[in-house]
């Protein structure tokens, strides 16, 4: 279910030390979703925001992903599992008319 090697592989290279199991234990507690990026297939994680998900009512629900200069829209359940994931092709900014 969690590919512990990418906690693992993370905290090493954030700490550059091996994590203790309180660091592992803490980091998959707080609701880290993990995934190769499929644009640039590094390991990426981002955190299920789970205020928003409070109110809604039907899944699965899009959360967009910024990763440096590209823009993923992952899907989670009513499990808060990741459902589906898309490459969006750009990330624009609307803007209102003044
Ligand atoms: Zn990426």
């Amino acid at each position: 279910m969690w590919p512990l090697e990418n906690v693992f592989s993370t905290i090493v290279e954030t700490h550059n030390s091996l994590p203790t199991y309180t660091q592992v234990i803490l980091l998959m507690a707080e609701g880290l979703k993990w995934m190769q990026c499929p644009v640039c297939k590094e390991s990426i994680y981002w955190e299920v925001p789970k205020d928003s998900l409070k109110d809604v009512k039907r899944f699965p629900v899009p959360v967009v992903v910024k990763h440096k200069d590209h823009y993923l829209v992952c899907y989670l359940d009513s499990h808060f599992q990741l459902a589906d994931t898309e490459i969006a092709i750009a990330g624009v900014e609307g803007k209102e008319k003044k």
